[in-house]
């Protein structure tokens, strides 16, 4: 079905992922190290990676980060023991899709599991690019650009801009956003929905230049909705 990592160095919470994953017809590889996490990311086409924080041999952040590097398409969910939220926020910004906090509850973890390969195989869309001031997001290659320049983006936050760009100018519940790009039984915080924002932000602030880039606004207390700006003809 699909090829998950799970990377957890606990051996009773190790064999029960394991175990579990494998029941629900997925192909399991488990590392109980960082570094043999890195080889196998190296070595497999992954589509999923469960990945603990706390390892022995390695942060568990810069493991997140490296396996994003190897692995640019495959969702990475952090499983954290940690109730911070820094450790959250951090895991995310190295470039994981989603985190589950332990102990882990099995029926939970596999309908996000499930939620997001449907989403990471989920058919191109047969909707037309749809130019957005100077931004175009194309649904079909997946593509963002502004006026010519490709924008970098995560697998979440392609579908975040995309989900904004479907309406500029209307306002977007924090709730539909996350049941629309996230899951639709979603119940954790929804703090990964403003970390996802800012690193949108961030890339298209560094195009800034190349044109009339829409703006996420916050709406406090809703949501956030797409501005478009309106440049003056003299810059066109
Ligand atoms: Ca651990």
């Amino acid at each position: 079905m699909a090829r998950l990592l799970v990377v957890e160095d606990d051996a009773t919470i190790g064999a029960a992922l394991h175990t579990s994953l494998r029941s629900h017809g997925h192909t399991i590889t488990w590392a109980r190290t960082a570094l043999s996490a890195l080889k196998e990311a190296a070595d497999t086409d992954l589509d999923l990676v469960l990945l603990d924080l706390g390892l022995p041999d390695l942060d568990g952040v810069e493991v997140c980060r490296r396996l994003r590097q190897a692995q640019p398409g495959a969702v990475i969910v952090i499983l954290t023991a940690r109730a911070d939220e820094m450790d959250v926020v951090v895991g995310l910004e190295a470039g994981a899709d989603d985190y589950l906090t332990k102990p882990v509850r099995l029926t939970e973890l596999h309908a996000r599991i499930r939620a997001h390969l449907r989403r990471n195989a989920g058919a191109p869309d047969q909707m037309p690019a749809v130019p957005v001031g100077d931004l175009v997001v194309d649904r079909a290659s997946r593509r963002v650009t502004v006026n010519g320049h490709e924008l970098t983006l995560r697998a979440k936050e392609f579908d975040l801009l995309a989900r904004l760009a479907a309406e500029p100018e209307k306002a977007v519940s924090r709730e539909t956003l996350m049941s629309d790009v996230w899951d639709e039984n979603w119940f954790g915080s929804t703090k990964t929905l403003d970390v996802h924002v800012a690193a949108v932000r961030r890339k298209l602030a560094e195009v800034g230049d190349a044109g009339a880039v829409p703006q996420i606004v916050t709406l406090r207390g809703h949501g956030y909705r797409l501005d478009v700006p309106s440049a003056p003809p003299s810059a066109r």
